[in-house]
């Protein structure tokens, strides 16, 4: 992005006055100017019709306001959810998914141009960081989205591209945006934020007086197993992560989700689930369990459903709340980060080292 104009979709009612007033103009523009840009979504400053020529040449002299271009959109047969593949203005590619339920309509956004966390089963991790999302473009996947389907989006979740405690400012600053009015006004609670465990983002997180639920992706009941599945095990012991957790529910009384993706063989059997079981007892969360979706690059297999059923019964006779998530968009590359790769593949062939077999797994 150039970087002598100030990205003004990033900026929060407050800042754009400071703005508006440095620019001799009265604030109560800048409050026009916000429901511009947060309530009608608008793409370009000349949309913005009961302001003067004159102004809306002058902000656009000082500001950018960037705008995601959709390249590509996926929908499924099976139950209507829809990926978007967007282009962002230096020309990187992001990838975000809209899903129906019956609470509402939930956008699943990515914090980041790929991701450096290293994750084995995970498309989005094979090719590293590209670089970090503005709060702007993680708002406009929501904006661009609700534009495109003419439907109120309700839920947020971060379990995108990206690990967003890696970009820490920007995505704290994305959900007091989003959370905001002016703006979509989407409530704290429908928002969640998935995180691989990065034990100061989340203490950092629980300070923010924000109603958000938090999402650990947790995916094995020690630290050996987890470590064969998750760099970032090395750097935080279990035991660490999950005290972080404990002062999350503590300060913010949000109580939190562990995510699981059952991998066979891996993660899975009955022994593990025990040991799962006494590890997040009397923590106030609940388990959801994720099959894990395979991708090209590596060997890992799905659970099979009666390998699901009884890890998920072992865990709820055993006190701990427990849910199968719904696999969406099956047919349409579900998983974070595939349809990227399989885009980046197919339109920009040689940008992929990483077609050697991959013997380690
Ligand atoms: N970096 C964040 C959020 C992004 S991923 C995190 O690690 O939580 C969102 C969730 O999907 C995480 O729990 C992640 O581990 C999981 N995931 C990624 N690839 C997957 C796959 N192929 N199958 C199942 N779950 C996957």
């Amino acid at each position: 992005m150039e970087s002598n104009r100030i990205d003004i979709k990033s900026l929060s009612l407050p800042e754009l006055e400071r703005e508006l007033l440095e620019m001799g103009e009265k604030t109560f523009r800048a409050k026009q100017i916000y429901q511009w840009l947060h309530e009608k979504l608008a793409t370009d400053f000349d949309q913005m019709d009961n302001l003067s020529k004159y102004l809306r040449r002058k902000l656009a002299e000082r500001f950018v306001l960037t705008t995601l271009w959709p390249v590509d959109v996926k929908i499924s047969q099976i139950d209507g959810t829809r990926k978007y593949l967007f282009r962002l203005s230096d020309g990187n590619v992001i990838e975000s998914v809209w899903m129906q339920y019956h609470h509402g309509n939930s956008v699943c956004i990515s914090s980041q141009v790929g991701c450096r966390m290293g994750c084995r089963f995970c498309a989005s991790t094979l090719d590293g960081l590209a670089r970090n999302l503005t709060a702007s473009e993680m708002l406009d996947q929501v904006y661009q989205i609700q534009r495109l389907t003419q439907e109120r989006v309700s839920h947020v979740v971060l379990m995108g591209s990206g690990e967003p405690m890696d970009n820490y400012d920007n995505v704290v600053r994305f959900i007091r945006l989003i959370s905001g009015t002016p703006g979509l006004n989407i409530s704290q609670r429908n928002i969640t934020v998935s995180t691989c465990g990065i034990v100061p983002g989340i203490e950092r997180l629980a300070k923010e007086k924000l109603q958000i639920t938090l999402a650990l992706s947790l995916h094995a009941p020690n630290d050996a197993v987890r470590r064969t599945l998750m760099p970032i095990a090395n750097r935080y012991a279990l035991k660490d992560v999950l005290e972080a957790c404990r002062n999350y529910f503590e300060k913010t009384g949000r109580r939190l989700t562990f995510e699981y993706s059952l991998v066979r063989g891996v993660n899975d059997n009955l022994q593990e689930a025990g040991e799962l079981a006494r590890l997040l007892s009397g923590m106030h969360g609940h388990v959801n369990l994720i099959p894990v979706n395979p991708i090209r690059e590596r060997d890992y297999v799905q659970s099979d459903r009666k390998a699901v059923r009884e890890f998920q019964h072992y865990l709820e006779t055993h006190g701990i709340n427990a849910t199968v998530r719904r696999e969406m968009g099956r047919d349409i590359n579900g998983a974070c980060g595939q349809l990227r790769k399989s885009y980046l593949e197919e339109k920009e062939p040689g940008k992929n080292p990483e077609e050697k077999e991959d013997s380690g797994v």
